[in-house]
């Protein structure tokens, strides 16, 4: 196993709407669009297009939209073995609602996510343990993030954390253990408190992180690329200029593809360098997982 990724996984509801109806009001709209999602299920995914063998820790309720999802990621080649049912409880689903302008109205339920506890950690332990890295998110409840980020330091397994979304409930004393700390900018802001928009800002509110404890803080920035920060240096790398055409989930293929060439090589700047580019390909076409390219596809890729 090269990588444990413990986390969120959502289906996708995407209702286009020429517009949205009143309260009490009924309204035909004009298509509907259902896909896999959540955090954790896409970073798992870009890992494992790029070539990862992942293991999946999630939970789904025992409905029709769990099977779906455990299907996604055996497609995938997913080690769905710790995907497991909640009964009685939905799974995580995110109605999303899209206007002819493109803009999003989106509500998360979390359902089955909320499900995932520490010692479902500690019964998958022997899985984990083979892993050389562990992927985090903020999508399921902060009692696991902790638990793991501890499980991956007892276990001397490198943790990443995408501290996303973004709470001010974060306990910093727990999440400054792990070994790589993935915000972008708004959630930067959100955790730090500190302005961040200027690359330079962004930088401050970086080595105001690596203060308190963070070893190694990788912030994206969207077009403005990507800014990394440790004790020892600071790096940017540029975006790539490409035709973006769906930014959603560029993040989440960034994490993905950051994890598997960091397993592979153990180089950060190549990695992130690596990631940044893969993400650019994904801002490129419509969707999430559908817009990761696999690992033969993006080798090819001419930028
Ligand atoms: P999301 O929440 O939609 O998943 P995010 O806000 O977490 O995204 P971003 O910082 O927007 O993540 O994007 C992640 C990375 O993707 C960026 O650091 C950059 O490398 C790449 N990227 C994003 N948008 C663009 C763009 N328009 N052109 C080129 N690369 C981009």
């Amino acid at each position: 196993m090269d990588i444990a990724v413990i986390g969120s996984n959502m289906v996708d509801l995407i209702t286009y709407v020429d517009s949205m109806p009143k309260e009490g009001e009924t309204l035909e709209a004009s298509s509907f669009e259902m896909g896999c999602g959540g955090k954790g299920a896409n970073q798992a995914v870009a890992a494992a297009k790029m070539g990862s063998e992942v293991l999946m820790l999630s939970k789904v309720g025992a409905d029709m939209f769990g099977d779906n999802t455990i299907a996604n990621f055996k497609k995938y080649e997913i080690d769905t073995t710790y995907v497991e049912k909640v009964n009685g409880i939905a799974s995580g689903v995110a109605p999303i609602f899209v206007d002819h302008d493109s803009n999003n109205r989106i509500l998360i339920v979390k359902g089955a996510n909320q499900h995932l506890l520490p010692a479902d950690i500690d019964r998958a332990a022997s899985k984990i343990k083979q892993c050389k890295l562990m992927v985090l998110q903020l999508e399921i409840s902060l009692e696991t993030v902790y638990h793991a980020i501890d499980f991956g330091r007892q276990h001397g397994i490198p943790v990443v954390l995408n501290p996303a979304p973004a709470t001010k409930d974060l306990d910093f004393k727990s999440v400054c253990k792990c070994d790589f700390f993935i915000p972008n900018e708004s959630e930067l802001e959100i955790l730090t408190g500190m302005p961040v928009t200027t690359k330079e800002e962004v930088r401050e509110a970086s080595l105001f992180l690596v203060k308190k404890g963070v070893k190694q803080v990788i912030v994206t920035m969207g077009r403005q690329g990507v800014l990394w920060a440790s004790e020892s240096t600071v790096g940017h790398v540029e975006a790539h200029d490409v035709g973006a055409v769906d930014t959603t989930g560029a993040g989440d293929a960034f994490i993905g593809c950051f994890a598997h060439e960091y397993v592979q090589t153990g180089n950060l700047k190549e990695s992130i360098k690596q990631a940044s580019a893969y993400a650019a390909w994904s801002v490129t076409k419509r969707g999430t997982q559908t817009s990761y390219p696999n690992r033969l596809d993006f080798m090819n890729w001419k930028i």
